[in-house]
């Protein structure tokens, strides 16, 4: 090189005349400009690869700000609702660390989230994964067999997740499973040992490999596998699997073991203390256990949350406290019109009342509340009319004639 007399910047090659200021280093030397430009690479890729997940610590929702965004949307279910706060903060905590190249690894964290059908399981993960931006997808453990029989491989899961991901491998390999209906899945009866269990312990083993993190060759457009189908491979080791299930008769397990549990010289004390009205704020691994799931899928989901049954106050704020209730949907419909849509207080009574006595459970608010204005979506917007008040003597009138009820 023609560049021997005095120093020369190893970047850009100009000599220290032409530079302002030249930093030797012990072999090769930098100038200001250069060092400058260094710098802001290396902070951009910095900030690039803590925003890999889209997120970083500071702008990670706390806990306490998860449980509030789903106090908007979900009533109740106080217990379940923390649980989930405090494992989505801390998986996405995880996400961050890992990509920080830090040595202690987090775990992941499955959830189970056990309660009646109607409870709100779904509607709290769709909340998360609302609050999170990040792809979300149900599935429900029914339609899963294992491979081989007539039914839904189980890859088919993540198919669906790579499907609302826009086939962004990297979206999915983040994203939210949740998995309704897990405890179809369980195993019929108490005998480990009966041999084939097409939906069942095939199945949850099939599961296994999901929830515990691998690398799973997926079909893009679901289905069965051919052979001739190219497979598309994701990590599942960053998805947030939270499984739900009612485990209907499970109560009496809990039951059970709290007794034979009392039975011991503390026992009057205890069974006072015990709520008898829900006992599934008791449940225990040991309880889906012996309810039929295998205990490797048990320790896949060491996150063990219940919800409440629902009582005719929750249905009642149900119905308006929600920030998307199913009356203020119908209000919003209405205003479209040019009507201002109300309902009586005791109109609202009637609603959950209906609800309660046959036992719909919040499912049955929206069916009720739209076969008492059915009739007056078909006919107000032709009206000139500006104003709807819904009276408890329209509901009456409207649901004790409906001969479905
Ligand atoms: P699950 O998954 O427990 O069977 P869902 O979450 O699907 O029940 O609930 C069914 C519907 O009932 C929801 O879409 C929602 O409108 C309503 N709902 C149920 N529980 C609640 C709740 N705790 N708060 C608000 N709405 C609820």
């Amino acid at each position: 090189m023609a560049k021997q007399n005095g120093q020369y910047c190893s970047f850009c090659g100009r000599s220290e005349n032409e530079v302002a200021m030249l930093m030797t280093g012990l072999s090769g030397n930098i100038c200001n400009e250069c060092a400058e430009s260094a710098h802001e690479m290396v902070r951009e890729t910095l900030k690039k690869r803590k925003s890999k997940f889209g997120l970083s610590m500071a702008d990670l929702p706390k806990p306490q700000d998860i449980k509030a965004f789903l106090d908007q949307y979900v009533i109740g279910q106080d217990s379940a609702k923390k649980s989930l706060s405090v494992v989505v903060y801390n998986h996405y905590k995880r996400l961050l660390q890992k990509d920080m190249g830090d040595e202690v690894e987090i775990e992941k964290s499955n959830v189970i989230m056990v309660g009646s059908t109607g409870t709100g399981k779904t509607l709290l993960a769709r909340t998360i994964a609302k609050k999170l931006h990040v792809p979300f997808t149900i599935v429900d453990a029914t339609v899963l067999t294992e491979a081989g029989y007539v039914g839904e491989d189980i890859e088919s899961i993540l198919t669906r997740l790579l499907q609302v991901a826009d086939y962004d491998v990297e979206a999915a390999e983040r994203g939210i499973v949740f998995i309704d209906e897990i405890d179809k899945i369980a195993r019929k009866g108490d005998n480990p040992s009966i041999t084939r269990d097409v939906s069942g312990e095939g199945v949850q083993q099939g599961l296994l490999k999901l929830l515990e993190g691998s690398v799973v060759n997926v079909p893009p457009q679901g289905g069965r596998k051919h052979p001739e189908q190219k497979l598309i491979a994701v990590n599942t080791q960053n998805i947030l699997f939270i499984c739900g299930g009612a485990f209907d008769g499970i109560e009496k397990r809990i039951a059970n073991r709290l007794n034979t549990k009392t039975v011991g010289y503390s026992a009057s004390k205890e069974v006072q203390k015990i709520d008898r009205e829900n006992l599934l704020q008791y449940i225990a691994p040991q309880d889906l256990k012996s309810f039929g799931l295998i205990p490797e899928i048990i320790g896949r989901l060491p996150i063990l949350t219940y919800l409440d049954p629902l009582d005719r106050d929750a249905l009642r704020r149900i119905l308006v406290e929600p920030k998307n209730s199913i009356i203020k949907q119908y209000i919003k419909l209405f205003a479209m019109d040019g009507v201002a849509l109300s309902f009586t207080n005791e109109a609202l009574d009637y609603i959950v009342d209906k609800a309660v006595e046959y036992k719909l459970g919040a499912r049955g608010l929206r069916s009720l509340t739209e076969s008492v204005i059915m009739d007056f979506m078909y006919t107000i917007p032709s009206q000139e009319t500006d104003k709807l008040e819904i009276t408890r003597d329209i509901v009456a009138g409207k649901l004790d004639k409906n001969k479905m009820m």
